[in-house]
């Protein structure tokens, strides 16, 4: 708290507008490479949680396009991650009735991970899971031990569902005039963005599940 309060007045009334809308549109670039990171580990609840920040600042700023679209697709990762779940659960369940042979099993959680990977526009992976259903059940007919089909790996399914993350944004012209500024002020701003840890006040990465420094959740 005590080094927000310090920076804060350290910037004071001397900025102009134009210095100020610079820093903000850094900061929420810096916010948006976060979110880059974030989702190169396939970490669409973390993608999400930083768009939803953006939103959050967009909004504040007079931006109302640009903030309903950050708001869009910070759903769209949302439900991503929510699917993502639910396959890995599935494939859990799946790999679990392998080893017991149950291989009825197998051929249904992985039909259900087919309509999954369909309902998020991933065809390849939807088929994949399809055919090796088939195998499964042509396996359960057969009742053989030996021979089995592979059981399918996860391992490339996230990268074929990921979406595009824009590395920067650039604050319209109109937005900073229309509204001298953000509301919040630039040190909350960064809170509200997650690059300044709200509970000690560090530097901080939106893409981080804990505050380095003092080891509160972000
Ligand atoms: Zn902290």
């Amino acid at each position: 708290m005590e080094k927000i309060q310090l920076t804060k007045s350290k910037v004071g009334k001397a900025k102009t507008m134009d210095a100020e809308k610079k820093e903000l549109q850094e900061a929420i670039n810096r916010a948006l490479k976060a979110a880059n990171r974030a989702l190169k580990k396939n970490d669409f609840e973390k993608v999400a949680d930083i768009y939803y920040r953006i939103a959050y600042m967009m909004n504040d700023l007079g931006d109302l396009e640009t903030a309903r679209k950050f708001s869009e697709a910070a759903k769209q990762f949302k439900e991503k991650n929510r699917i993502l779940n639910e396959i890995n659960n599935l494939m859990a369940v799946a790999d679990a009735a392998y080893q017991n042979h149950d291989y009825i099993s197998v051929a249904e959680n992985y039909l259900k991970i087919s309509s999954l990977a369909e309902i998020f526009g991933d065809k390849s992976t939807s088929q994949r899971f399809k055919t090796e259903a088939e195998k499964f059940l042509e396996m359960a007919k057969l009742q053989l031990k030996t021979g089995a089909p592979k059981i399918t790996s996860m391992s490339n399914f996230a990268s074929s569902i990921q979406s595009q993350v824009p590395s920067s944004i650039q604050l319209q012209p109109g937005v900073a005039r229309g509204k001298s500024k953000s509301s919040l002020g630039y040190d909350e701003a960064l809170v509200a963005l997650g690059l300044i840890c709200r509970h000690c006040g560090k530097d901080i990465d939106p893409d981080l599940k804990k505050c380095p420094n003092c080891g509160n959740l972000i």
